[in-house]
């Protein structure tokens, strides 16, 4: 009965974690994040509970980035953009989910689609800023 307690106490800060951040975290990140003050706590822990919070559907994964897969307990419907220089995984939320698609999917394959999401990838803001800045220190003009 104790053990029941604790298990799921652990799989309710888990779960809180990845609520409470926009970073689309690692399995290995929320392990860090709850390392201080859950000494117990091992990474195969939380992954258990990762692959079971997706089979929940409580959380979704959104791909292997750099090779650590990316979770994100934002269920509403929106597309991302992966950095491939620094691995950061953006909200696209406010970019419309173009209806286009679906019924492109529809007519061309004959399947049924309940909705979609995007991925981006490409190099972010704060990456192209810095770019760009070490380029004009090298003398080089875009
Ligand atoms: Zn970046
Ligand atoms: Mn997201």
């Amino acid at each position: 009965m104790e053990r029941t307690t604790r298990y799921s106490k652990k799989r309710q800060a888990i779960l809180e974690v990845i609520r409470g951040t926009s970073v689309h975290p690692t399995a290995d990140w929320i392990y860090q994040q709850l390392k201080p003050s859950h000494p117990d706590l091992s990474l195969g822990t939380v992954y258990r509970n990762l692959s079971l919070f997706r089979e929940q559907g409580v959380v979704k994964s959104v791909g292997v980035v750099d090779g650590q897969e990316r979770f994100d307990a934002d269920l509403s419907p929106h597309s991302h953009f992966i950095c491939t220089q620094c691995g950061a995984v953006f909200d696209l939320h406010t970019m419309a989910l173009d209806k286009g698609l679906d019924d492109t999917v529809e007519e061309q394959y004959g399947h049924h689609v309940s909705h979609h999401d995007l991925t981006f990838r490409g190099v972010c803001h704060t990456c192209c800023k810095k770019r760009s800045k070490q380029d004009t220190a090298n003398g080089i003009s875009s």
